[in-house]
């Protein structure tokens, strides 16, 4: 699929209503070459050249696109972001070129419109949920078991069960998730009904923007609209005594109707000791439940099933080192193994435990490893050991590595396993010789040199002498 040059303008237009929500530098970073591949029946599919982008405009943006698309383009029911590889390519100039566009604006000093409000008519308002949270795409563990029923009973049934669903537990456990899959569930079983998703600080300036404008009335009507109020982060309402008095009305009058309320927070209402007594006591007249972080399995589970959404393969052996190296947030989880699939899509790598390891130290983690993780972490310094990850990395013996077999699968990883000895640790060609039973040191330079001019042809040879490298630690 390419980018058509007639969605260029409107997502110019989207881009120049994000533009003032986000922080100049994601801004210029996330939607530089995106494009609208296509829209048909209301599905409007993103194009984006790498998952880094994709994971960011889906998770850290995507409120922000959802505003600006609805007001540009209202037919758009539903977006959803794609990788095209190929948007990357100056060359086919098919993406925006953000850095270029919008360097130029900021020359002329245009004004853009400001933030747009998010009306909440009917159906409109449903759009502030993302629908890559589903309840299927949830992994259930010990941690988050009785949410995840909870969730799954009131997104069949709302209104009538558990009513106020709470769900309080620590950042990153899958409370944003789970609420705005439930929302996403109301909504598949019957598109008729009204969910707003809000987080707290939305909610709080939607109420400050009718005192400013003395529309009080007008902020209650349109919430006696919605069949299900979703609020994230209720935290935040602390000591916002106007903002909490409103919440209470607004809370009862949907309760009395038997309207569903799902609230999150980041502890249980008990202790949200800033909060009005008696909104903490509305919160537990229903089912209160928590989200605890996962054990080992859970989260191993969790980063397989990360891994099928983003298509990518990775060694099982690398899975576990992420998931017992990463404690106690799965958004942190999913941070490393988005890098490490980034990492090795820009670098034509399969990721390793030693670049792996690399990307939980820059997070500041401390990692902890098993003996045999160590073994291929640790730093490679003999031509053994390089020679011992060529013959892993090539499935062959390292006896027949270095002996002298003159198979073609054997002669090529040893002439590879010479050319590394040689650039990355700087042996003579004698001692590397030696090292190969005694070749002569021209053999050793010839491989060397064949090497060299290999990798420049043969992609997959590349991707071979890159991987072992990065083994090696040196990528
Ligand atoms: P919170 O709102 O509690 O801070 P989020 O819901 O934003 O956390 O979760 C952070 C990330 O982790 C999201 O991308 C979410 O999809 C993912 N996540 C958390 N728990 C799970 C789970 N059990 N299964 C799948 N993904 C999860
Ligand atoms: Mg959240």
């Amino acid at each position: 699929m390419t980018a058509q040059a007639s969605f260029q303008e409107p997502w110019f237009q989207v881009l120049q209503r994000v533009e003032p929500e986000v922080k100049r530098t994601h801004f210029l970073t996330w939607f530089q070459h995106t494009a609208i591949m296509s829209l048909s029946d209301g599905l409007m599919i993103v194009g984006v050249p790498n998952v880094y982008a994709k994971q960011w405009l889906e998770d850290r943006l995507s409120q922000n696109i959802i505003q600006a698309v609805q007001a540009v383009l209202p037919e758009v029911k539903e977006i959803m972001y794609e990788l095209h590889a190929s948007l990357a390519d100056p060359q086919q100039k098919m993406g925006i070129d953000v850095q270029k566009l919008f360097a130029d604006k900021k020359r002329k000093q245009r004004k853009v419109p400001g933030r747009q409000e998010v009306r909440l008519v009917e159906g409109v308002s449903s759009k502030c949920l993302n629908p890559k949270y589903r309840l299927n795409s949830f992994v259930v563990g010990a941690n988050n078991r009785l949410a995840h029923a909870a969730c799954s009973a009131v997104s069949s049934a709302p209104g009538t069960l558990y009513n106020p669903l709470f769900i309080y537990g620590g950042v990153g456990l899958g409370k944003t998730h789970l609420l705005q899959a439930t929302g996403n569930g109301i909504l598949a079983s019957d598109p008729t009904k009204v969910v707003v998703y809000m987080t707290s600080e939305r909610f709080t300036n939607e109420i400050v923007d009718a005192i400013g404008k003395r529309n009080s009335k007008a902020f209650k009507d349109r919430y006696r609209k919605v069949d299900c109020l979703i609020i994230d982060d209720v935290q935040f309402l602390a000591n916002k005594d106007r903002t909490q008095e409103e919440f209470f009305h607004t809370f009862n009058e949907l309760y009395d109707n038997n309207k569903q309320i799902i609230i999150s927070s980041d502890r249980p209402p008990k202790q949200l000791n800033a909060l009005e007594d008696r909104l903490v006591s509305r919160f537990e007249m229903g089912m209160i439940v928590d989200v605890q972080f996962p054990d080992f399995e859970t989260r191993l589970a969790i980063l397989h099933s990360k891994c099928r959404e983003h298509q990518a393969v990775i060694a099982p052996e690398v899975l576990e080192f992420i998931a017992s190296n990463i404690h106690d947030s799965v958004r942190e989880l999913e941070g490393v193994l988005i890098q490490l699939i980034a990492e090795s899509q820009l670098q034509n790598t399969t990721p390793t435990l030693r670049s792996t390891a690399k990307i939980i130290e820059k997070l500041g983690r401390s990692i902890s490893v098993s003996e045999s993780a160590h073994m291929s972490i640790d730093n490679i310094r003999t031509p053994e050991e390089v020679a011992e990850l060529v013959s892993d990395h090539f499935k062959i013996s390292l006896d027949e590595l270095m002996g002298s077999s003159r198979k073609r699968q054997i002669i090529l990883p040893r002439q590879v396993a010479m050319y590394l000895i040689r650039n990355e640790l700087n042996f003579a060609y004698e001692q590397i010789g030696d090292s190969f039973g005694g070749k002569n040191h021209t053999t050793v330079m010839h491989a060397c040199e064949k090497v060299e001019k290999l990798i420049q042809k043969d992609k997959s040879l590349d991707r071979d002498v890159n991987a072992i490298l990065k083994a090696m630690g040196k990528r």
